[in-house]
């Protein structure tokens, strides 16, 4: 007879993990215990030595479906008499190790019981299990148990109790069970607030107000939502307006994978990502022929699909049977509102009705959006169903904080090897957004009780995510930009030593003060070395230019021919791009660029994409970052297979290679004179790009590249350097789990400053 005891870390607490430990132990007839401390599970069980082996090789092959070890550690000890096999209680205190789960999309079975007539949950919108419902967007404090989630305020009916004390029951410590008799409750608001309707009318009448073409704003799991009948031009236009939200893209709910299927072209890995727990918004090849309206997604092939994640989504999207507009309830681009009297304040002017309930959201927590690209899944806006999951790291870390960039802002905590990055926030450009990020600082510092050594944040001098660091009166770890862009995709891929990165994005501060972009550097989370860059060229109006394409064509021109490119329009009938300027405009902005005034020099490759957009008169200002350059990507025409030449200058001992762009540009300006299709030149710039990546990956004779930055969001380009590398010879890398735009900056600020905090 022997005593194991066990301690199992990873995403065991709330994913039915308890009972199955308790359903193994009694099968193969063992005593003991197991219980939830914040350090993980702990287990105990003794009984002869052949069955505790069967036991241990048992737990991680049979473990629940959503349940992730991360470590199992055991050790033997002397037997001291247990009677029988038990469940205990949870345990507070100690060194917070447990994970906190992301919320995680309603499972089959709740599903079936919802739309069952008979069962007790028939029609109830907050079914959920131990194998589904929300999670962070509830949790108080660790561990997770109901007095630490916002359910608190719900006691258990009788049979609800008797599920969850019952270890045979799907139910057995689901933390937010309910049911109809003792569960968080709907309601229907007007515009104002006032009552209109309760319970399950309140669900059917929401759905007639969608089925009228009103907006109706919907809490959610992780806060507010907007919604419209995605399939009525005039709906999508008025919550267009009244939202300021003029072109970015607008994502869609389908009723289900049927229906999304008449929406977009759907590959099965991309069917996968729809109908996992996660539950993602997916970028997908819009279908030519749907009843989407164009101005969900004005200009672009894409759609942005979802499918439902709750009781709620589902109940309500099968009473309507048409796809919705589910786009995030917030103004502009301010954090997404949880709270009713927030929503009622913020969205009372946007929105007709609301439908809302009485479970609190803890901390809000968006729509993840995903696309596939390589054939794998790639994350481009972490929040919802993945956050707060870590990045595991192959090497213990002290503990830190870092608190991201500017734009697609996240935040991360260290804590022994895992980095645990925030749920997105968002552009720090409002006092909102600001506030918002602060907020999600102090949460996860209290929440995962971690004492950063110190606070690691962008280099960038202005930059309030930089300002904020040195006000928490940690010492502060300043890390560049496409150092951490760099470092962020090394550390996902678990990647040690010298590698090329290719860290190309729209702007970020680079060690010679000038705003970086186009960058290769050679190295690791310790140090770089700047091997490769873009030629630098001006930027007119600085930050103005990220809105505005024809400022970096403009920039471009100058840098190509001085001030006479500009006062003299070549081209036959000038340049289209500058049409909207007044004369007097155009003459200034040629002064500011010959004096150099506002007009900082960039190596960006994201302004390049912009200046070809205005060259091509694809988009001369954008409506929002990164517009011009998607719309790049999405003219591509297949199939085009050559690329122009490619410029690459020696600059000279220990200085970096220059790729000059001027051959580049001079070439699509010629085929656009000649007439050839703009799908065509588009195909060439990525293809040339990609040309580049392979030609610098050659100079430098680096094996292994990093493909990273906002720039590699773009599947043309991210495929095509990938296979040209492999090709090669190289071994090329991508972010997956984490974006390889801004978004992941924060987990990269963590690498570099553990290589400079003992
Ligand atoms: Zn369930
Ligand atoms: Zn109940
Ligand atoms: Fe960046």
């Amino acid at each position: 007879m022997r005593r194991l005891k066990i301690v199992i870390r990873g995403v065991v607490q709330g994913v039915g993990f308890r009972p199955f430990v308790y359903r193994l132990a009694r099968e193969e007839g063992l005593r003991g215990w197991v219980k939830n401390s914040p350090q993980g599970v702990f287990i105990e069980v003794e009984g002869p030595e052949q069955t505790l082996d069967d036991f241990l090789l048992r737990l991680p092959r049979e473990k629940p479906p959503l349940a992730f070890i991360q470590s199992l550690e055991h050790s033997v000890l002397e037997p001291v008499g247990y009677p029988g096999f038990q469940i205990r209680r949870s345990q507070d205190g100690g060194e917070k190790q447990a994970l906190i789960l992301p919320d995680i999309a309603t499972c089959p079975l709740c599903q079936e019981e919802v739309f069952s007539s008979t069962d007790r949950r028939h029609r109830y919108p907050f079914t959920n299990c131990t194998l589904c419902g929300p999670r962070f967007s509830i949790i108080q404090a660790l561990p997770y148990d109901r007095r630490h989630t916002t359910m608190k305020k719900f006691t258990m009916c009788e049979r609800c109790a008797r599920e969850y004390e019952e270890p045979q029951d799907r139910r057995f410590h689901a933390q937010p069970n309910a049911c109809p008799d003792c569960g968080p409750q709907l309601t229907l608001w007007d515009s104002a607030g006032a009552p209109l309707a309760g319970h399950d009318a309140a669900l059917r009448e929401a759905a007639a107000a969608i089925r009228r073409g009103e907006i109706l704003a919907l809490k959610g799991i992780g806060g507010f939502q907007l919604l419209v009948d995605a399939r009525s031009e005039l709906a999508v236009l008025r919550l267009r307006e009244r939202k300021r939200r003029e072109e970015k893209p607008l994502a869609i709910m389908c009723p289900d994978l049927e229906s999304t299927r008449r929406c977009v072209h759907l590959s099965p890995m991309e069917e996968q990502v729809l109908l996992s727990p996660q539950s993602p918004v997916l970028l997908g090849r819009r279908r030519e022929q749907s009843d989407i309206a164009p101005s969900v997604a004005p200009a672009n092939p894409h759609l942005g699909v979802m499918l439902p994640y709750s009781p709620l989504h589902h109940l309500l999207m099968k009473q309507l049977g048409f796809p919705v507009v589910a786009t995030s309830g917030n103004l502009h681009d301010e954090p997404i509102v949880t709270d009713e009297q927030e929503a009622l304040a913020t969205l009372g002017d946007i929105t007709d009705c609301f439908l809302v309930h009485d479970r609190p959201i803890e901390r809000y927590v968006d729509d993840s959006v995903v696309r596939v690209q390589l054939g794998r899944e790639l994350i481009l806006r972490r929040a919802r169903g993945y956050a707060p999951l870590p990045v595991t790291l192959k090497k213990t870390l002290p503990p830190l904080l870092a608190v991201g960039a500017h734009l697609k802002n996240t935040v991360a905590i260290s804590r022994g090897r895992d980095v645990i990055l925030s749920q997105h926030i968002g552009d720090l450009e409002t006092a909102q957004a600001f506030f918002a990020f602060r907020k999600v600082i102090q949460d996860l510092l209290r929440l995962y009780e971690v004492k950063p050594r110190a606070v690691a944040c962008d280099a960038h001098p202005d930059y309030l995510s930089s300002q904020h660091a040195r006000e928490l009166g940690f010492p502060v770890v300043e890390v560049f930009h496409h150092h951490a862009h760099l470092a962020s995709c090394l550390a996902e891929n678990e990647l040690e030593g010298e590698v090329l990165g290719v860290t190309w994005d729209g702007a970020g501060y680079g060690d010679d003060g000038t705003i970086w972009g186009g960058e290769f550097l050679a190295g690791d989370a310790r140090s770089y070395r700047r091997v490769a860059t873009f030629r630098p060229f001006r930027l007119v109006g600085g930050e103005r230019a990220m809105r505005e394409p024809r400022r970096s064509a403009l920039g471009l021109l100058f840098e190509m021919e001085g001030t006479a490119a500009l006062e003299r329009p070549p081209g036959r009938a000038g340049w289209p791009f500058l049409e909207g300027l007044s004369e007097g405009e155009r003459r200034l902005l040629g002064q500011m660029l010959a004096r150099g005034l506002n007009s900082p020099l960039t190596s960006s490759c994201g302004r390049l994409f912009d200046a070809v957009a205005a060259f091509l008169g694809i988009k001369a200002v954008s409506s929002f970052e990164g517009q011009a350059a998607m719309m790049v990507e999405f003219a591509v025409q297949e199939g085009v297979e050559d690329g122009y030449p490619v410029s690459l200058l020696a600059a000279g001992e220990g200085r970096p290679l220059v790729f000059d762009w001027e051959p580049l540009v001079r070439a699509i300006l010629l085929d656009q004179e000649r007439g050839v299709e703009v799908g065509v030149i588009c195909a060439r710039l990525h293809n040339t790009l990609a040309d580049l990546i392979v030609e610098v990956a050659r100079q430098v004779g680096l094996e292994r590249v990093a493909l990273t930055g906002g720039c590699f969001q773009n599947r043309y380009l991210t495929e095509r350097a990938f296979h040209r590398l492999q090709e090669a010879g190289f071994r090329p890398f991508t972010h997956q789990r984490v974006p390889p735009n801004d978004g992941g900056i924060a987990l990269g600020q963590i690498a570099v400053a553990a290589t400079k905090v003992a």
